[in-house]
């Protein structure tokens, strides 16, 4: 059975920083603040995995008290959890992510950044954006938020009895 899941994620700006989005690097963007290079897009993915697999989140399992994790990228973390997901006996079928801000403007870079984060998470990663015409936070430019939902799927397996119930 597929199994689906979702993840959110929001950083805000930081001036001094260069931004990390989408799995790729924006010259001359303000940059997001964060624990790790602050790619909320490709955190919303981790989570969505995450999520589809009752594995758990990002905050569990790269956690801000481990150094480990300190400034890694975005891609970085989203292969070490397409690893663990798969690791837990799940086949990932797709990724859908949507950025949510004024800045930066993504569809000229959209093909780019699923290219990035495909290679990543090892499966197909459609990246989409909106903003909020104003409203909330990304319209007042403080940040940018992103939403993720995430199929995986338990292969059956090859010993000639049944599936069990999961
Ligand atoms: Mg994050």
């Amino acid at each position: 059975m597929p199994r689906v899941g979702v993840g959110t994620d929001v950083h805000p700006f930081a001036s001094g920083r260069p931004l990390h989005l989408a799995g790729l690097h924006w010259p001359g963007e303000v940059g997001l603040a964060g624990h790790s290079d602050g790619d909320a897009v490709a955190h919303a993915c981790c989570d969505a995995l995450l999520s589809a697999a009752g594995l758990g989140d990002i905050g569990g399992l790269f956690g801000t008290a481990d150094p480990r994790w300190a400034g890694a990228s975005g891609p970085a973390l989203l292969e070490e959890t397409a690893r663990r997901v798969r690791a837990a006996g799940f086949e990932i079928g797709n990724v859908a992510v949507q950025v949510i801000g004024n800045r930066p403007k993504v569809a000229p870079r959209r093909e780019e950044a699923e290219k990035a984060l495909s290679a990543a998470a090892g499966a197909p990663v459609s990246v989409s954006a909106t903003t909020t015409d104003g409203l909330g936070f990304t319209g007042r430019g403080e940040g940018v938020a992103a939403v993720a939902t995430a199929v995986v799927w338990q292969p059956p397996k090859q010993t000639g009895m049944a599936p069990q119930a999961s």
